[in-house]
């Protein structure tokens, strides 16, 4: 496929939320068009893009419109049904392709999937069961025990989640999931979560940033640190190398963000997928020569994808609705005059009208030359916010 050129194109994107917001805005900087596609009147990226198509997922009539109207389209999110992305491809150029989102869709096959690349590259899920039935439930190898019993489709941030011990406890869990088609995992011993972003083009090309590392409070991340200082470089290499892989494994093009565990006995567990932008790829807005937003329209219209470089050390504190609220009441904003003081600060918010305790409403960088020196504004800033300063 010829590039879409900048400034003579326009890119669509499926879900109105704050990554889709984030790629608008790096798609504009480069000089392309955007529309959106989002059911609600009002989204974080609905209110920047040049268009806003108000229709639901799976409406033809809404989908043909945004295949008229756009030259390339991708997601910002995974759970985007895969024959709207089927329906697209039909009539346009759509990255990541349907089949390789439906992967990220299901953590059964995700996990099979990775369990395929682990044969090169020697990382492994956790040890795991598919239970769609009655039949499988009681055939769990008692030795998953304890584990966490997830929801197939649909999870995030930790939701559809239930921690079990016993074969009983297990078996009331599933009932308590209403007995949708689970995975249920080992509990492992986490040292520590790291992430990585690959980019991949339609050539086959591929680039990533260097190994993230992520604290996560009550399931939804809450910190990255970029260089993850604590974890060696022999198992930063074997975690981009594996990332690589299954990008490559699923003919991959765009961004795409796997979640890895580091365990107490120095191994590397591969744990899930997104194929998008991934909130602990948010620090690349301002700590790295390119940001992943680029990356993914660089990756849909056809441009070249150059090797992401870490200028600065980077801490990104994740900002809840929460923040709005205090012993007092609320919602009132946070004290930004305070934080954006210190040095290397670079806030992001996502333009949503209401805080909701839990509701993600943007981002606050810190960048300096050092990581101890980004860490230390980091805790600074945190303390400012009312958020833990453990990190
Ligand atoms: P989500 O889609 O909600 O992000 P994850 O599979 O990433 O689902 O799980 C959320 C969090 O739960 C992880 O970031 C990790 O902290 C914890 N977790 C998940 N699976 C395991 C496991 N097998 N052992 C220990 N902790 C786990
Ligand atoms: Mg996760």
């Amino acid at each position: 496929m010829a590039a879409l050129l900048p400034g003579a194109a326009t890119l669509g994107v499926l879900g109105g939320g704050q990554l889709g917001r984030m790629f608008v805005h790096a798609a504009q900087a480069l000089g392309y068009r955007c529309v959106v596609l989002d059911p609600d009147a009002i989204s974080p990226a609905g209110a920047v893009a040049e268009q806003h198509v108000k229709a639901d997922y799976l409406d033809p009539v809404g989908l043909a419109q945004l295949a008229r109207d756009c030259d390339a389209i991708t997601t910002e999110f995974e759970n985007v049904p895969a024959v709207a992305l089927q329906t697209l491809a039909g009539m346009r150029v759509v990255a990541p392709a349907a089949a390789a989102v439906a992967v990220c869709q299901d953590r059964a096959v995700e996990k099979a999937h990775f369990e395929a690349a682990a044969a090169q590259s020697g990382v492994h899920p956790a040890p795991h069961a598919v239970i769609t039935n009655d039949i499988e439930l009681a055939a769990v190898d008692p030795a998953l025990l304890p584990g966490i019993l997830k929801t197939s489709r649909m999870g995030y941030d930790g939701k559809g989640q239930v921690r079990v011990s016993t074969a009983a406890e297990l078996a009331q869990a599933w009932d308590g999931l209403k007995r949708v088609p689970c995975v249920l995992e080992q509990l492992l011993p986490l040292r520590a979560e790291l992430s990585v972003l690959v980019a991949r083009g339609a050539d086959g090309q591929v680039v990533n940033f260097p190994v993230q590392q992520n604290l996560h409070r009550a399931g939804i991340l809450a910190v990255t640190e970029v260089p993850a200082r604590a974890v060696p470089a022999e198992v930063q290499q074997q975690a981009v190398a594996a990332a690589r892989q299954v990008a490559d494994a699923l003919a991959y093009v765009g961004v795409l963000c796997i979640e890895f565990f580091w365990l107490d006995d120095g191994r590397l567990v591969v744990n899930e997928m997104a194929p998008r932008p991934h909130n602990s790829g948010h620090w690349t807005m301002n700590g790295a020569s390119v940001s992943q937003f680029e990356l993914q329209v660089r990756a849909l219209a056809g441009l070249p994808l150059p090797q992401p470089r870490q200028h600065s050390a980077a801490v990104m504190l994740n900002l809840l609705g929460d923040l709005w609220f205090s012993d007092q009441g609320g919602p009132t904003p946070p004290a930004w005059d305070r934080v954006l003081a210190l040095p290397g600060t670079h806030l992001h918010l996502y333009g949503k009208a209401e805080a909701r305790p839990g509701r993600k409403m943007g981002h606050l960088n810190i960048t300096a030359e050092t990581p101890e020196a980004a860490h230390a504004v980091a805790r600074q800033a945190a303390a400012i916010l009312g958020l833990p300063t453990s990190f």
